[in-house]
This record gives structure tokens, sequence and C-alpha cells, in this order.
């Protein structure tokens, strides 16, 4: 009886000190457009895999970072690897999930010390701060023009925002000509005044103007460097049929691929990972751009003249609430990305602060109002796409829906 027992006492120990076998950790954090959920797989310690899934996430900042950061996982096994950046909320949440998963699963990493880069300086005719799509053909032309360009910009990629437009308007372009020879239908003046009409008179006048007659030369321009384009077959919207076609798109590539090699051919020299922080005019009338670097080190560009491209300000929540009331900004689903550190760089500068205005398109509810995240797509897509009714909370009909992308 005792030889049995001890033979059961030992079949248990040795039972007990087994290393444990695959185990799968969830954990889910709150990310940029809802739950960011991390499921980590764990054999005798090791990771094997590891998921990440937050479907309310935008696709083109934090789906990337997803996988990105779901392979660094893996590859480092530990939780303490860099952060996507331009995805610095989702980062923030994927990160957390992953060392509260790595901690459950009772896999033990030690935290790395943080390393300082250095500081450094750097001179140049021109800086432009934000690499997106205006930064990245400003920095071309001047380069193209004689200046020694730097260029600042805080993900690790060129065109920004810009990687999601499909094309841009213009009109007397040459492709219009070739398409409407002298008989364009609208002209200048006819899109001058129903951009003006429809952004409701809230638009600045000379930028309109500017936008609406160098727009032919800005077709020009982009064709000379390499980027196809065409003429869409419709309007956008079923508000424009039967107007001349004024949006041009790119061919089959991304305009950003070209542009990056005419930076290299002009020896624009791009700083990525550097986020600017500070715009200071020296004695001398040049100016110095502070930025902090990825590795946390400064970086001081001093240059003759800056050109300020930082995009927007829709992931700074407290310009946006400005922008949109709290109301509207509670109910709306934002790209964020830049955080109007540009503008305050500007108005620290003595710019003078205008109203802060936005940029809408379809309106549709958060991704949390459906569990698969396909609520915005799909609500997006039928406001646009005509017939439905909008009414107000009086159930009166109030607006032409089809106008809905102009006159949002
Ligand atoms: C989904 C979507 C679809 C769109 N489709 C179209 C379209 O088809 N046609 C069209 O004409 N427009 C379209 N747009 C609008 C267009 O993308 C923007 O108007 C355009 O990208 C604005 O250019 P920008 O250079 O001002 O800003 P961005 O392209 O946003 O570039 C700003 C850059 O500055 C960088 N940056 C910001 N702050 C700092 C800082 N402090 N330090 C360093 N870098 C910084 C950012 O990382 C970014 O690279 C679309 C926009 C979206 C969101």
């Amino acid at each position: 009886m005792k030889k049995i027992l001890s033979l059961a006492l030992c079949l248990i120990l040795a039972f007990c000190a087994c290393p444990a076998l695959a185990e799968t950790v969830s954990v889910t954090e709150e990310g940029f457009g809802g739950d960011v959920t991390l499921t980590l797989t764990a054999e005798d310690g090791v990771v094997t895999d590891v998921q990440i899934e937050g479907p309310g996430e935008t696709a083109e900042l934090g789906g990337m970072a997803m996988p990105a950061l779901a392979q660094a996982i893996l590859d480092a096994q530990s939780p303490y690897v860099d952060a996507y950046t331009g995805a610095s909320v989702t980062s923030a949440a994927v990160l957390t999930a992953a060392e509260k998963a790595f901690a459950e699963a009772g896999i033990e990493v030690e935290a790395p010390e943080a390393v300082v880069g250095e500081d450094e300086e750097a001179a140049c005719d021109v800086v432009v701060i934000g690499m997106g799509a205006s930064g990245t053909f400003a920095s071309v032309s001047a380069a193209e023009n004689g200046a020694k360009v730097i260029g600042i910009e805080m993900t690790n990629g060129l065109g920004g925002m810009g990687n999601a437009a499909q094309g841009m308007f213009a009109i007397d372009s040459v492709l219009q000509k070739e398409r409407y020879g002298d008989d364009l239908g609208s002209d200048q003046q006819y899109w001058f005044e129903h951009i003006f009409d429809r952004t409701q008179y809230l638009g600045n006048g000379k930028l309109i103007r500017t936008l609406v007659s160098e727009s032919a030369d800005t077709v020009q321009y982009v064709l000379d460097h390499d980027i196809e384009m065409y003429l869409s077959a419709q309007p956008q919207q079923i508000a424009h049929f039967g107007e001349t076609i004024v949006y041009h798109r790119w061919n089959n590539t991304q305009p950003f691929v070209h542009m990056a090699e005419y930076i290299e051919k002009n020896d624009v020299d791009v700083r990525f990972g550097t986020h600017a922080d500070k715009l200071e005019q020296a004695e001398d009338g040049s100016w110095n751009v502070i930025c902090t670097k990825e590795d946390g080190g400064k970086l001081t560009v001093n240059a003759k003249a800056v050109i300020m491209s930082t995009g927007s300000f829709a992931g700074n929540e407290a310009m946006m609430r400005e922008a949109l009331g709290d109301d509207v900004y509670e109910a709306a689903f934002v790209i964020g990305g830049c955080d109007g550190t540009g503008l305050q760089m500007l108005y620290d500068n003595g710019a003078a602060k205008g109203e802060l205005l936005t940029m809408n398109h379809g309106v549709g509810p958060r991704a949390a109002s459906t569990p698969d995240g396909g609520g915005i797509k799909v609500a997006t897509q039928l406001t646009m796409n005509t017939p439905i009714l909008w009414v107000n909370r009086q159930g009166k009909r109030f607006m032409n829906e089809d106008l809905l992308k102009d006159t949002v």
C-alpha cells in the first residue's frame, strides 16, 4: 500500500513539475476606433503565435500597425518593441495588451533601459516640415529650383494622408483638353463659385482661387514626374452628372513611390521618424526647427525658409472638439493622424488663429455600431449612394440627399 501511495505521489509530483503545455491568453485594450484584442499563444515559455484584432482601427494607420507589431513581438519574444510610427494610439493599446498577456502567460521579460540618441544639428536653405502630400511635392520643387532641402517627417514614409487619396481635382488640364477639346462645359469660375458656395462661404477665397487656377499646372507637374493619370469615367457624385469631369486619378501606381525617386535624385535629405516640436526665429532672421528623433535625441535644423506642411489636426482631441463641438466629435468617426503641432508652431510665431475647419466626407456611425466593425463603411456607402431619405428629429426631410458629400 505504501509503495502504491508513494508511486502515486511521485506521479502527481512529476505531473506538476511538467512544463505548461500550449497556453493561449487574450487581452483587450481600448484602441483608436474601439477594442484592440491581442491573443498570445505560448508553449513552454516560448511565444509561438501573436494575433491582433482591432476592426475599428483606421485601415491606413492602425490597420498597418497591428500585423507589423504582432510580428515584432513574436520575433523579439518580448512586449517591449518600438511603437509603429504614425499609429500611436493603436500601438499603445497593443503594447499594453502585450505586456499584460506576457505576464498572464507567466513569461518574464525585463523591460529594456531607454537609451537616448545623440543630439544633432543640420542646416539648409529650405526646411519642409511634414512630408505628406504637399510637403513631398514642395520639397522636390524647391530642390529642383536649386535649394538645399531638409524634410522632417514623423512617420517612416512619404505621402501622409495623400496615400489615401486616389486622385486630384483639376480644371483646364491637359487631360480634359484631350477629352473635351475646346468645349469644356464648365470653367474655372464655375468651380470657384461651386466650391465657395458648398463650403458655406467659410472657405478662404484666395486659397480656393489658387486651387482652381493652378490645378491645371499641378496636373502637368505631376505628369512630368512620371505619375500617370487618367480622367475618371464618371463624376464621383450623382450631383455632378453632366458636368465636366474634374477628378484626375492616378493610374495603377502610387504617386509617392515615384516621388521617392525624385526625392533621392534631387538630394532632398528626409529625416523620417522625426517629430518637429518647435519653431523659433534666430536673430539673423533664419529659422530653427527643434525636433525629437525616434531615438529620443534632438535634431535642430537651421533654415532660411520654412514650408509648414503638417496637414491637419485630426489627431488632436482638443482641437477637434473646438472645431466640431463636443456632440459632433463624440458622434463622428475621425481619421486621426496629425496632431496639430504644425498649427501650434505657427500660432506660437504670431500667425493669426482662424476658425478651425474640418473636411467632412460621408456620415456614418462609429465602428462600435456593428460587431464586425463594418458599420462605418456600410453606413457611409449607403448615405453616398442615394436614394435614401434624410430626416431631422421632427421627421422632416431637410436636404437634397444626393448632395451629401458636397454639403455635409
Ligand atoms: C480617406 C481619405 C481619402 C482621401 N481622398 C482624396 C482624394 O481622392 N483626392 C484628394 O485630393 N484628396 C483626398 N483626401 C484628402 C487628402 O489626403 C489631403 O487633403 C492631403 O493629404 C493633405 O495634404 P497635406 O500635405 O496637407 O497633409 P498630409 O498628407 O496629411 O501630410 C502631413 C504630413 O505631415 C506629417 N506631420 C504632421 N505633424 C508633424 C510634425 N509635427 N513633425 C513631423 N511631421 C509631421 C504627417 O506625418 C504627414 O506625413 C483624402 C483624405 C482621406 C482621409
